[in-house]
């Protein structure tokens, strides 16, 4: 009995021994815990709010804390902070106290490979060797940044090209200051270099006014038919030139959330685009269905059409399948994004159907005012007059 006795007592003061571990064990980890696996006072609140990822790293270069975007990020796994060079930081930072700053990549399988740019502040934290690293993703930055710079580096090539255009007619113009069959001829070209550049800048104006992502201007209920009318208005000229009838059809008395003029602008767009892109003696139709709680406003041609391994791109800022021909039918290369902007600024989008040699139909797809697309008669609210 008493050696029974025994040996419960021995199993029991094991069983006690392993979870809290052995006298001089518990003490060191009670050194531990008081020296290295303990935040100062308030950093653990601090990094809570944090938006950047925050690593906190012992003197052991072991993980103490780091938050969720650390891990989501792969910066942090386990307990280990997985980029080297951050870690080399954070060790430099240990020897001298110096806060440091840098800025790296780490390589992040999603859809592909994919980099993440972070710039990292690295800092010493408290007196027991403990490191704070701190990273901000500027991927997002970095995208913007080289966005802006392409875009700047195509604006300045589009605007040198009339500008080169226009300064060497004018020396043919001096040249020929004897012939007036050669000076009306030059002048006629310089006259149509001269409408590019504005063409060129107006499209600008308008793309960056909306472009920012804002909301629309001055949004409230446009009735579609006066949209489709005064688009098809201002496009007919070119149209008539060519032959092309402009046809508007489908349901009338639509009406859509949102701004006027920027929407007879990104349909003028379109009806410019079925024209240009069109041969002489074809039809051009715009019309307007219904479409649950969208309206949905398609140009459809029956032009050239556009390849599919193109039909992504064409809504970039300065995408042209065939940059000579736009240039020929004045384009600026500008048309498609400044509709793209303007459907997303409504919240709405634009599509493509196209087969070469066949045609292409565009498809606005705009809130219907109201919440659902309903007819009514399309008198009861004019649309100011063109602005
Ligand atoms: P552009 O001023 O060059 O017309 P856009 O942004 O309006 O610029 O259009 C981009 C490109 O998409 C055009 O250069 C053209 O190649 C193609 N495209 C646009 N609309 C049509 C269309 N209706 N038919 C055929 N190609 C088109």
């Amino acid at each position: 009995m008493t050696s029974l006795s025994a040996l419960a007592g021995f199993v029991v003061g094991a069983i006690v021994m392993v979870a809290v571990g052995r006298p001089r064990d518990r003490r060191r980890s009670e050194t531990v815990e008081n020296s290295d696996t303990i935040l100062p006072a308030g950093v653990a609140s601090v990094l809570a709010v944090l938006p950047s990822s925050a690593v906190v790293l012992d003197r052991d270069d072991r993980v103490l804390r780091a938050s969720s975007a650390a891990r989501a990020f792969g910066l942090v796994k386990g307990d280990h902070l997985m980029a080297a060079e951050l870690l080399a930081l954070a060790r430099q930072v240990r020897r001298d106290g110096e806060i440091r700053e840098s800025e790296f990549e780490v390589a992040r399988h999603k859809f592909g490979m994919e980099t993440t740019t972070f710039a990292v502040r690295v800092a010493p934290l408290g007196t027991h060797g403990q490191v704070l690293v701190l990273a901000e993703d500027q991927t997002e930055r970095r995208r913007v940044e080289a966005v802006r710079r392409d875009f700047v580096a195509n604006v300045s090539h589009e605007l040198k090209t009339p500008v080169g255009a226009l300064s060497l007619l004018a020396e043919t113009v001096q040249d020929a200051a004897d012939d007036p069959v050669a000076v009306t001829r030059f002048a006629g070209r310089m006259q149509h270099e001269a409408a590019r550049l504005t063409y060129l800048v107006q499209d600008l104006i308008t793309l960056s006014r909306i472009q920012g992502g804002e909301p629309v201007p001055t949004p409230g209920c446009v009735p579609v038919d006066e949209v489709l009318h005064e688009a098809i208005d201002r496009c007919n000229t070119k149209a008539l030139a060519k032959d092309i009838s402009l046809v508007a059809g489908g349901t009338e008395g639509l009406r859509v959330w949102g701004d006027d003029e920027l929407l007879v602008t990104a349909l003028r767009n379109l009806i410019d685009n079925a024209v240009a892109y069109s041969p002489e003696n074809t039809r051009v139709v715009v019309s307007a269905r219904p479409a649950g709680d969208t309206v949905e406003v398609s140009v459809s041609d029956q032009g050239i059409g556009i390849p599919e391994t193109s039909q992504e791109r064409i809504f970039e800022r300065f995408f042209r399948v065939d940059a000579a021909r736009s240039r020929a039918t004045g384009g600026t290369g500008l048309g498609l994004a400044i509709v793209k902007h303007v459907a997303v600024a409504h919240g709405g989008e634009v599509t493509v159907w196209s087969k070469e040699g066949s045609g292409s139909t565009f498809t606005l797809r705009l809130p219907a005012f109201g919440g659902t697309a309903i007819a009514v008669p399309s008198t009861s609210i004019p649309m100011e007059a063109a602005k």
